[in-house]
């Protein structure tokens, strides 16, 4: 299939009020700039490198999403113009994103990475420290961060009783910070475990090769 019929197949299946991030890594600028004619406006990278050589070249209005791990000495590169860094997984990265948006006068959308697979190879903060981080953001230690949501990842397994088991404990832990302020955006759900994700109440879905295709890491 071609692009453009992954992308028509996949927004069919988003009911309206689910944000689409189209996860770009890896593809090329010609490829984004595809999407983005069909009216996409939000892309995920997962590398801040490939996030600085592609951005210069894309449309000003895209909203860029980081969503891969993030070293701290690398924040400053994006923060002149990163929309929402999804994969905050410590409270000194929170800080330091915090500080380097003050120097640009910009306020930064982030998502609490929250570790949920039962694999241990992924990043991710255990729910205590997302509460704990999340309690200090409301003490208002974080003045340039808007916390809009939580980020997390499946196992990569088919047993589909096991990712609903893991989305569904991320889910009850948004309702709850949600109780103590409104949050915005439930982020769970990658090309092969969407529609599950969406079922246990994500809000917004990252999909990367069910519409640009298999990514090829040999280049
Ligand atoms: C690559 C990636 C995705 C998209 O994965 P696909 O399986 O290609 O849809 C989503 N989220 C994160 C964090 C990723 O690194």
């Amino acid at each position: 299939m071609s692009i453009k019929e992954n992308y028509q197949t996949i927004k069919n299946q988003l009911p309206d009020p689910i944000q689409l991030v189209a996860v770009s890594k890896t593809h090329p600028v010609s490829a984004i700039e595809e999407v983005y004619g069909f009216g996409q406006r939000v892309f995920g990278e997962n590398k801040v490198q490939e996030l600085m050589e592609k951005s210069p070249l894309l449309p000003k209005d895209i909203q860029w999403h980081l969503i891969g791990h993030l070293q701290t000495n690398k924040v400053k590169y994006i923060a002149p113009f990163i929309d929402t860094i999804q994969s905050v997984d410590s409270e000194k990265l929170l800080a330091e994103i915090n500080k380097e948006a003050g120097k640009n006068n910009r306020v930064i959308n982030v998502l609490l990475q929250v570790k949920i697979a039962a694999e241990d190879t992924k990043f991710g903060l255990e729910i205590q420290e997302a509460k704990h981080i999340f309690q200090q953001y409301l003490e208002g230690k974080f003045p340039h961060i808007e916390m809009t949501g939580l980020m997390g990842m499946a196992t990569f397994t088919d047993d589909e009783q096991q990712v609903t088991q893991e989305f569904l404990t991320l889910k009850e832990l948004f309702d709850e910070l949600n109780q103590l302020k409104p949050l915005k955006t439930l982020s769970m759900g990658m090309s092969d475990d969407f529609p599950i994700a969406i079922e246990c109440g994500a809000n917004s879905v990252r999909v990367g090769s069910a519409i640009f295709g298999r990514r090829d890491y040999s280049k």
